[in-house]
């Protein structure tokens, strides 16, 4: 594990033009930017299409469209290792290594590799121990063997165990949840404290299998809800673990660049903190979507009834903010309509009653009903 500090090292003691002139002639065509023939040896470039811009320090070809960020073929990204990677065919944390060797800065390891490892390891230890009963309950709430090998679920002596995983998947720390009940205070999920490699503030569970073939980002309340949809095939289903969204929450989500969708409980207490975020993100420039749960359901509830329907299902109910809020702009008229037709019934009822010709009071009967809604 390189640590972000060795490789920012190596990268800003790397020039990329004298790196790419080795491969190819670059002539200056503007300020900072070179342009020559493609260096890659599958394509056979007979214009200038391959360009370097000095004060980004990155790179691209038109021609084979390799560099781009949205390129069709393999993406690399486009600095000094992921030229080295396109050129070399090479991993890229061998780019770095090679790279760091010439300019001649020494590999230094992430400082944290240990506390990874350890809380790796136990989390491989919980996974491996975890008692029968414990497996009926999560069976009974989903799960099979699959699920709790592909996200290490398991116990640690009182409560049910989810390793925190970062993007990369390294182990930052746990999310337990209570299973038997020793302490009735207790809060039924705890999650590890903040610590040099976790921040709860601005961590979200299951960003590890987030992926660029869906749009959308799905962002729900704890671990199991984000396993058993994964389970049957929603994507891109993340969970802030019962902490409050954050400013860093909208910084991360604005990175990935995908619509947010908050799949959560629809009670007043959660719609107002839905709408606490979605203001958050709006204020970034991000506009969210909202997928708001039947009365006491929660996304693990949902997916185990719809299964591999889960997806559609988002699809189907997750609406734009605005038509959110004009929904419950009706939900008030209607309820103070029914409010002020009740008030009336009696005073409606009473002169109807006192029309003594018969005809006529059927007459009136039927415009009541056009005009309220009201059967008398
Ligand atoms: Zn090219």
């Amino acid at each position: 594990m390189l640590s972000q500090n060795f490789i920012d090292e190596v990268k800003a003691a790397v020039d990329i033009v004298k790196l790419a002139q080795r491969h190819t002639e670059l002539k200056k065509v503007g300020d900072g930017i070179w342009q020559g023939q493609c260096p890659h040896p599958h394509h056979n470039d007979g214009t200038p299409s391959f360009t370097v811009w000095e004060k980004s320090q990155s790179w691209a070809c038109m021609g084979c469209h390799s560099g781009k960020k949205n390129s069709k073929h393999k993406n690399y990204g486009s600095d000094c290792f992921a030229f080295l990677q396109w050129m070399e065919g090479i991993g890229w944390k061998q780019a770095i290594l090679k790279l760091a060797k010439e300019v001649g800065i020494e590999p230094e390891q992430d400082q944290h590799a240990e506390v990874y490892d350890h809380k790796r390891r136990l989390a491989i230890s919980y996974h491996r121990n975890m008692p029968p009963q414990v497996y009926q309950y999560l069976q009974s709430r989903g799960l099979d063997r699959h699920d709790l090998d592909d996200w290490s679920i398991g116990f640690d002596g009182l409560r049910i165990t989810f390793p925190l995983f970062d993007r990369y998947r390294k182990v930052l720390g746990f999310s337990k949840r209570k299973f038997i009940e020793t302490d009735e205070s207790a809060p039924k999920y705890k999650n590890s404290s903040n610590s040099n490699v976790f921040n709860k503030s601005c961590y979200l569970y299951g960003t590890h299998l987030v992926t660029d073939d869906c749009d959308e980002i799905r962002i729900t309340e704890g671990a199991m809800d984000v396993i058993v949809p994964k389970k049957y095939g929603v994507q891109n289903i993340v969970a802030t673990l019962g902490t409050s969204f954050t400013e860093h929450h909208v910084a991360l989500i604005k990175n990935m660049n995908k619509i947010p969708v908050f799949c959560m409980d629809g009670d007043p207490a959660g719609l107002k903190s839905i709408k606490k975020s979605v203001d958050m993100l709006a204020e970034a420039g991000v506009y969210s979507k909202v997928l708001l749960l039947p009365d006491g359901k929660d996304m693990t509830d949902i997916a185990n009834e719809y299964k591999e329907l889960t997806e559609d299902y988002i699809q189907d109910h997750a609406i734009t903010y605005a038509q959110l809020m004009i929904q419950e702009v009706i939900t008030q008229y209607d309820s103070k309509v029914n409010e002020i037709k009740l008030r009336l019934f009696p005073t409606v009822k009473q002169v109807l009653q006192s029309i003594k010709n018969g005809d006529e009071r059927k007459v009136m009967q039927d415009y009541v009903y056009e005009k309220m809604g009201l059967k008398l």
